[in-house]
């Protein structure tokens, strides 16, 4: 048995898989796999309403907020967000705190004037309290990651931003992991691949009266007025993607919701962190207490600074037992552990067993 603990591309349910397999050749009685289907088709159609209002009541999304899907992953919405954004006053806030953040306010800084909110952190372990950030009561927007996957450093708390100042977050890594209020954001997205379905579907939430601002050359796919106009079928949509990601909606409802889910990232979190915090330093996370990932949590082995054998031994063996992608982030070596909504609690379970009896062999 394999049990995958990637950053993403991440594990999808076992169950969301069978039934991709089971209707491959014949979905929903049409004789054909949705692959092949029109995405213009009433079938088709189905299927991205359906995946679209699953998602609105799972998050009690508002009326006055509009579910896009879009192309061009996480990446694609760093430029997106700015293009259609930026424009209002022509600068932006960045609250940076990892590498996902960084390279959003980069690809902003070619649409406008990027502020950042907080001065440059010499690592990426931290979220600093709000009232040390510097937020500029004239920005477009004030944007932050709410998961730093390559760091794990997740957020304790949603902004506050100036009247009249829209909120933007990424959620990419830790979207449907945990309820949150859709009313303080102005834009939310999330790249499908981690949490949610097959890499190639983005889903944003924007909120109405910001659709229409976008910079004038703003590419019509990345164009939110354009996107919403067309009900998010303005061209060919990534519709065996969309098809998934509408299976892992319906998979998280009848799983306890997103409440279901805060729940067991919680369990499975703690797990990991109370094994490192219990084993005096043998295993050490380096990103502070209250900010610690659920979703992605990393870890060195021997050191602070990792003992490169140790590390090694320590993957092998996991690889031996079945346990893949646990290798960290290359910009920051050491392991990284990625707990999405997929990996059940049993899975964790194995990857601590593995950690205390390691720490056991291994100490001194
Ligand atoms: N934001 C976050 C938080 C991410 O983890 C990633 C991808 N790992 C991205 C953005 C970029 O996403 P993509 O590869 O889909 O462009």
């Amino acid at each position: 048995m394999v049990i995958n603990f990637a950053a993403g591309p991440a594990k999808l349910p076992e169950e969301v898989l069978k039934e991709v397999q089971a209707n491959l050749l014949n979905c929903n009685g049409s004789g054909i796999s949705v692959m092949e289907m029109s995405h213009r088709s009433s079938n088709y159609g189905k299927i991205q309403e359906t995946a679209i209002n699953d998602l609105r009541e799972l998050l009690n999304v508002p009326s006055n907020y509009k579910i896009l899907l879009m192309q061009g992953g996480g990446t694609g919405q760093f430029a997106a967000v700015a293009l259609n954004l930026i424009g209002i006053t022509g600068s932006a806030d960045y609250v940076i705190t990892g590498s996902w953040s960084s390279k959003a306010a980069k690809e902003a800084a070619q649409y406008g004037k990027v502020n950042a909110v907080i001065p440059k952190l010499a690592k990426y372990t931290t979220v600093p309290r709000q009232s040390t950030w510097q937020l500029d009561p004239k920005a477009s927007y004030v944007y932050y990651c709410d998961n730093e996957t390559v760091e794990g450093v997740e957020f304790d708390f949603i902004p506050e931003v100036p009247e009249g100042v829209p909120l933007v977050a990424d959620m990419s890594s830790n979207f449907l992991s945990r309820p949150f209020d859709v009313s303080k954001f102005g834009v939310i997205f999330a790249g499908a691949q981690k949490n949610i379905g097959p890499a190639g579907t983005t889903v944003i939430i924007v909120r109405e009266d910001l659709i229409g601002k976008h910079l004038k050359t703003t590419p019509s796919i990345l164009n939110f007025e354009l996107m919403d106009k067309n009900s998010s079928l303005l061209n060919t949509p990534p519709t065996f993607g969309i098809y998934v990601m509408g299976l892992v909606f319906k998979w998280i409802k009848t799983n306890g919701g997103i409440a279901g889910m805060e729940k067991q990232s919680a369990a499975k979190s703690k797990l990991i962190y109370d094994i490192i915090d219990q084993s005096e330093g043998f295993f050490y996370c380096p990103v502070d207490t209250n900010v610690r990932s659920r979703m992605n949590v990393p870890f060195r082995i021997g050191s602070a600074a990792g003992d490169d054998a140790l590390e090694k031994e320590f993957l092998a063996k996991a690889e031996a037992e079945g346990m893949i992608q646990l290798k960290g982030h290359r910009s920051v070596g050491g392991i990284r552990a990625s707990l999405y909504n997929a990996v059940t609690l049993a899975e964790t379970q194995k990857l601590a067993n593995l950690m205390l009896a390691f720490y056991k062999n291994n100490k001194n």
